[in-house]
């Protein structure tokens, strides 16, 4: 289970659907890092982020990283 739902949009962007933190509507970040923080955030306000989405993100932005943007 989770508050949150993240996906990965085209552009390398992510986007937190739906999310929590907002009125209404999704945040948008420009990368993984950049959503680690973001969801980071939704646990300080006490929302359920499962530990191993996070394990994902930082693996992604680690492994973009190390070999530049290689993905598509
Ligand atoms: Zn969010």
């Amino acid at each position: 289970m989770s508050d949150v739902y993240v996906f990965e949009a085209d552009g390398d962007q992510f986007i937190c659907c739906k999310c929590a933190l907002r009125e209404n509507g999704d945040t948008v970040t420009p990368d993984q890092a950049a959503m680690v923080e973001h969801l980071l955030r939704h646990r300080e306000a006490g929302h359920l982020v499962p530990e191993d989405a996070l394990d994902e993100l930082r693996a992604e932005a680690a492994e973009l990283g190390r070999a530049g943007r290689t993905k598509d």
